[in-house]
């Protein structure tokens, strides 16, 4: 028998033949020494031992357990009838290679098998590492809009904390700069000053008028002179020397010092002025004074 037909035995009963006969071939064809069918033995034994390992367990389909049933009945009886012939060895050769289709259809069978359980597994992974990337990108949009809702929190507070020291900053400017021009009024030698004096029924009253005719200011300080309620109001007359009486201006004295710096509102006939008092008015201040005069002093 020659090297490859003893080969092709050595393979078939490597993929599980079992046939004594082939058997008995490739053992007399080894035990005359050639090399190439004892290496031919042992790459088919190891293949063999590998097969196994390398595929994953998995049922046959219907159709292949099917057409291995069919093959199996068809060839059992041929088999046997066969075994039972006088000349064994030339006509099972050939019942052997009709099992080299089923195993390759096997084989293949197994093989697209787990392509495409390796290819679900794959698409499987791709899904979940898909799913856990939106779900990070959904937590950090969350995150996003929370900073966002924050910030614009803070530049709220920051935008009121900015306006609020603004105006701190005006009122402080406005009362330096009246503070100033007030330093310039008194420290300046146009100044001239009048007292006023309380009388019934608010005798222990008393104030100072201030004014400076280069800086066109007055000024008019008042004490002892009790905080009003909002329903009435102080207010100021510039009396000329015929007795005409002119509004000159409403004030209130503050609650704890009971007194007032007031700017009274100077009509331009200054020079007409003889006299500066102050009365109590019904709140929002009168034309002419309703009330008795309560605090007066000479200015002409
Ligand atoms: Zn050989």
């Amino acid at each position: 028998m020659q090297c490859d037909e003893v080969q092709e035995l050595i393979y078939l009963e490597a993929a599980g033949a079992e046939d004594a006969a082939a058997r008995s071939v490739i053992r007399d064809h080894l035990a005359k020494g050639c090399v190439i069918c004892q290496a031919a033995l042992a790459e088919a034994t190891a293949a063999a031992a590998q097969l196994p390992l390398n595929l994953p367990p998995c049922p046959p389909s219907e159709s292949v357990k099917k057409e291995l049933m069919r093959r199996i009945k068809t060839a059992t009886p041929l088999s046997q009838s066969e075994r039972t012939s006088a000349t064994p060895e030339p006509k099972r050769m050939p019942r052997k290679l009709l099992l080299w289709p089923l195993v390759i259809s096997t084989s293949l069978a197994a093989a697209m098998f787990l392509v495409a359980i390796l290819s679900l597994q794959a698409n499987e992974n791709l899904s979940r590492e898909h799913l856990k990337d939106l779900t990070a990108l959904a937590s950090l949009q969350k995150s996003f809009l929370r900073d966002t809702a924050r910030l614009s929190q803070l530049s709220h507070q920051m935008h009121d904390a900015v306006a609020m020291e603004k105006r701190k900053i005006l009122s402080l400017e406005t009362k330096l700069a009246a503070a100033e021009s007030l330093k310039a009024m008194i420290g300046s030698p146009a100044l001239e000053m009048a007292s006023l004096h309380g009388s019934s029924p608010m005798r222990t009253a008393w104030g100072r008028v201030m004014w400076n005719d280069k800086m066109k200011m007055w000024k008019l300080c008042v004490f002892n002179m009790p905080h009003l309620p909002n329903s009435k109001t102080y207010e100021v007359w510039m009396i000329t020397s015929g007795g005409k009486k002119m509004p000159a201006g409403l004030f209130n004295t503050d609650y704890k010092t009971q007194s007032a710096l007031v700017t009274p509102a100077v009509p331009p006939n200054k020079h007409e002025m003889a006299e500066i008092a102050v009365t109590i008015e019904p709140a929002g201040g009168s034309p002419q004074p309703t009330g008795a005069i309560l605090l007066a002093g000479h200015i002409g």
